[in-house]
């Protein structure tokens, strides 16, 4: 980012209302249709995977954070990751209803802990938990 903003010219090259001049930044039907095209993907993925359908099947991030995460594991390297106390559990399976990357977290923490690569540690499990069965730590394992 320090490259481009310098190869840009820095802080006098820099036009923040760039392409928004009439205070929208589409200007040309073309550029409508190519917004809601992305937008009826986003609703279609999510249609049909479920909630964060992009995040599972078209992020290019993911590839490159599960890579890290696998590595982090092979290298027991300290890692966050939701453990929970199985025994306390009583499946109400509020957990897996609030988790935004559809995990079913109730089935994966009787395991002891969270393995799934999708758990973005948000915590929603955690705090929706009635049983407090659920706990965000670091851990080598
Ligand atoms: S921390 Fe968030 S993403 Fe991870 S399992 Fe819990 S609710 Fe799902
Ligand atoms: S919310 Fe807590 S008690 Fe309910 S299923 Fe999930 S882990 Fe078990």
């Amino acid at each position: 980012m320090i490259v481009s903003f310098l190869l840009a010219g820095g802080i006098r090259g820099i036009n923040p209302l760039h392409l928004t001049e009439t205070g929208v930044s589409v200007d040309v039907p073309l550029k409508y249709i190519t917004y809601y095209m992305v937008v009826l993907l986003l609703f279609l993925l999510t249609w049909l995977i479920g909630r964060r359908g992009a995040c599972h099947a078209i992020c290019w991030m993911s590839p490159f954070l599960v890579a890290g995460t696998w590595l982090g594991r092979k290298l027991r390297m300290p890692q966050f990751k939701v453990y929970s106390e199985t025994e306390k559990c009583i499946a109400c399976g509020k957990c897996t209803r609030d988790c935004p990357m559809s995990i079913d977290v109730e089935q994966e923490q009787k395991a002891g802990l969270v393995a799934s690569f999708d758990c973005i540690l948000c915590g929603n499990c955690v705090d929706v938990c009635p049983k407090d069965v659920l706990k965000i730590k670091a851990s080598r394992h």
